[in-house]
């Protein structure tokens, strides 16, 4: 058996990964399986996609999820070859430079426009933890963006429930747009500075699939019950599955246990964010979509006065800097350390970063 460094392209994260592997697949069939080395997955490809029945496409895109969800795993990251990793990262930030950086240009573009922002939640306005229960924000990060909310509208577009992430943030003079902008409300009353006289904006595009979703939510809760660490939310109109707190090992198997359960709903959809697989109803609407709602619901849905900026971290949140960048306006801000495909046109390192900079941009 020979070993190699292979460079991994993430289509699902967009991390790009050095790392040393065997010449024999991750999902070696069982008659010729090696032993496992520690932090490698077990089940052979050919016995978990015929467990999957899927093919072609779908079996790609179960490997590119498998191989995500590896790649985002800091042990992964921390083997990183350093020289390689920072040619690439040099490479990537000529490309997408810091937003800090940038700030007068951006300055310069967003004159005479009104500034318009989103936010994303996790891994944005708060640092990614182990117990998403427990992403909390920080007092300082909640006083920058109720800053930022005194003068320009200001949405958070997550995938939480919106309850889940209000009782985070805590400030009732924003825009929320939960579930992945499937569910997207306004100020509370008596709290916006905007559209005072137009009622609260209330939209939930996918309103019909609830009961199927907490069915759904039921059924995998059983399902991953066995899997240690494993923990199912129920976001409303979207389930997560964290796998942050699963030994690698078990990933596959996970995977499996989850897609077990989403093929009895042909109307829900399956996905992966940073260490977490999403279910959703199948309806053309994405964060994207909700960023559009929400400039049209302020009235600039024709105008070319407005400068919407956009930072976030996750795959969920490219929508959203694609469209950005089809309407040719405002930008997008991708929070991250490692080189990623994406269609953000600045980066910023951490939530820390974002903090600053959103600080920056407050009047
Ligand atoms: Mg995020």
């Amino acid at each position: 058996m020979v070993n190699q460094n292979v460079v991994v392209p993430d289509a699902t994260t967009g991390i790009i990964t050095v790392s040393t592997v065997s010449n024999s697949s991750v999902f070696t069939p069982s008659a010729q399986k090696p032993p496992t080395a520690p932090g490698h997955i077990s089940i052979s490809k050919k016995k978990l996609l015929k467990s999957l029945e899927i093919n072609g496409d779908q079996s790609q895109r179960l490997n590119s999820w498998v191989d995500s969800m590896r790649a985002s795993s800091p042990t992964h990251l921390k083997s990183l070859p350093s020289t390689s990793s920072e040619e690439e990262l040099n490479s990537w930030m000529k490309r997408h430079p810091s937003a800090l950086d940038m700030f007068e240009r951006i300055i310069e573009a967003s004159r005479g426009k009104e500034i318009v922002m989103f936010l994303d939640y996790d891994g944005t306005l708060s640092p990614i933890v182990a117990d998403p229960d427990r992403a909390f924000i920080s007092s300082k990060m909640r006083r920058t963006v109720k800053k930022l909310a005194k003068c320009f509208p200001t949405s958070i577009v997550t995938g939480r429930c919106i309850d889940k992430v209000y009782s985070f943030v805590k400030l009732a003079e924003l825009y929320y747009a939960g579930s992945h902008g499937m569910d997207i409300k306004g100020p509370t009353k008596g709290f916006s500075r905007y559209n005072k006289d137009k009622p609260s904006v209330l939209y939930q595009p996918a309103g019909d699939f609830l009961p199927m979703i907490d069915e759904a939510f039921k059924q995998l809760v059983e399902k991953t019950k066995s899997t240690p660490g494993a923990k199912v939310e129920n976001n409303k109109f979207c389930l997560s599955v964290h796998f942050r707190c699963v030994d690698e090992k078990k990933w596959s198997e996970l995977a499996l246990k989850v897609r077990s359960v989403v093929k009895n709903y042909p109307t829900l959809k399956l996905s992966q964010g940073r260490k977490v697989f999403e279910i959703r109803p199948m309806i053309k609407w994405d964060k994207g979509k909700a960023l559009e709602f929400l400039l049209e619901s302020l009235g600039f849905d024709n105008s070319s006065d407005v400068f919407p900026i956009y930072i976030g971290d996750d795959r969920t949140d490219e929508d959203a800097f694609k469209l950005l960048q089809e309407r040719g306006q405002g930008l997008g801000l991708l929070v991250t350390k490692f080189p990623k495909d994406t269609n953000a046109s600045y980066s910023l390192q951490d939530p820390l970063e974002a903090s600053t900079y959103t600080n920056i941009r407050t009047c």
